[in-house]
């Protein structure tokens, strides 16, 4: 199996990386830009792999994307890099839409055009897996899950862009024939996370006793599902997926963002504590524009069809994250002090200016 990962640079796409190349023992060309949110430390364990190499690729660069098909010969292409965070495309939704929109579709067309000359049998083979967010469905009420059929309904110039990209990919498969899979899934938090995250940007505020910013009143509410769990969804969907088809993903693991920080804080008082309690550091701040209130996901059509369960729940998998970022400051010190230091990204002029913010 020969599998090329758009963003394996990234959070998930390392993770997926780690995964197929550690794990699965597929070959992998990893094709990424290396934006801020790219970084190949995360790639640091599989650096002397035999069976993985990198390529510096821009997904809206036509002529490189064509070359690294045409010599890397993939069976399946495995699309992740995307601009990713709602706040930055709050304050400047550009390069969502030149990236996530126009990226995936030039992705698409020079994958088309490469296994629409490939040998009947390989042709059969061939995958194109489209990873996408439940983000794209907007958002839920106190009841009820976000399944395959819900209407597509985003809120976010990072969303809008994720849904045009997921219908494109639909659209290359009943236009083209080209054998595609989508999934939707929750979010994700793990090692190697991006500190403008919640979850790492708790964690690492925790540790440095800095404020802990939680949006609105704390009681929006997300599915969390730990990274490697999605990793072996993704490597399974890509495998035994049906064509055209779309797999949402998610761990039944609702949390609103308040119990999250505070779980957050508890863990690392018990581990560091001299300077506990850290929910005094807790700060209520102004609220994301158009933020979702809920998000959660019915993952039943993943786990009866291809028999995928999440091993890692809430509890467990944040420890082992806290563990992570508490033995790992080699991979996130750098970034902290250089690409992102934790200031507040994605607020309008308009409205600080009305919450006095
Ligand atoms: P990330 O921001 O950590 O990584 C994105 C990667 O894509 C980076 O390595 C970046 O350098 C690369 N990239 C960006 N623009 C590129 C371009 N033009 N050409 C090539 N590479 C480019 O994101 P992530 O959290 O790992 O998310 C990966 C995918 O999963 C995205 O498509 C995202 O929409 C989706 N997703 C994320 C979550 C989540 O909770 N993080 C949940 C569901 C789905």
């Amino acid at each position: 199996m020969r599998i090329l990962v758009t963003g394996g640079a990234g959070f998930i796409g390392s993770a997926l990386v780690r995964h197929l190349v550690g794990e699965v023992g597929a070959e992998v060309l990893t094709v990424d830009k290396l934006t801020y949110a790219g970084n190949l430390a995360s790639l640091k364990v599989i650096e002397n792999a035999p069976n993985h190499r990198f390529a510096r690729i821009d997904i809206c660069d036509r002529a490189a994307l064509d070359e690294a098909i045409a010599s890397f010969r993939p069976t399946r292409i495995m699309h992740l890099a995307a601009e990713s965070h709602v706040d930055r495309s709050i304050t400047g939704a550009a390069d969502f839409i030149t990236t996530n929109i126009n990226g995936t579709f030039t992705l698409l067309e020079a994958a088309r055009a490469y296994w629409s000359t490939l040998p009947a049998a390989e042709m059969q083979e061939f995958r194109f897996l489209h990873v996408s967010t439940d983000e794209v469905y907007g958002s839920l009420g106190p009841d009820g899950f976000f399944r395959e059929d819900t209407p597509y309904d985003p809120s976010s110039p990072y969303s809008a862009s994720k849904a045009a990209s997921d219908h494109l990919a639909i659209a290359w498969h009943r236009t083209y024939g080209l054998p595609v899979v989508v999934s939707n899934c929750s979010n994700n938090y793990g090692p190697y996370h991006f500190p403008e995250k919640l979850i790492p940007l708790i964690i690492l505020n925790a540790l440095d006793g800095k404020p802990l910013p939680v949006y609105g009143d704390g009681s929006n509410v997300r599915d969390w599902l730990y990274v490697e769990d999605h990793a072996r969804a993704l490597n399974l969907i890509a495998s035994r997926g049906r064509l055209g088809e779309k797999y949402n993903v998610g761990g039944r693991n609702e949390r609103s963002n308040i119990d999250v920080v505070r779980r957050i804080c508890r863990t690392l008082d018990a581990v560091r504590p001299a300077a506990a309690p850290r929910e005094q550091l807790i700060t209520f701040v102004t609220d994301r524009p158009g933020h979702d209130h809920r998000y959660a996901i019915d993952a039943s059509k993943l786990e009866t069809e291809l028999g995928w369960r999440a091993e890692q729940t809430f509890e467990t998998g944040i420890e082992r994250t806290i563990a992570w970022y508490l033995e790992n400051d080699w991979w996130w010190g750098p970034l902290r002090s250089g690409v992102y230091g934790g200031e507040r990204l994605g607020v309008l002029p308009a409205a600080a200016a009305r919450t006095g913010a």
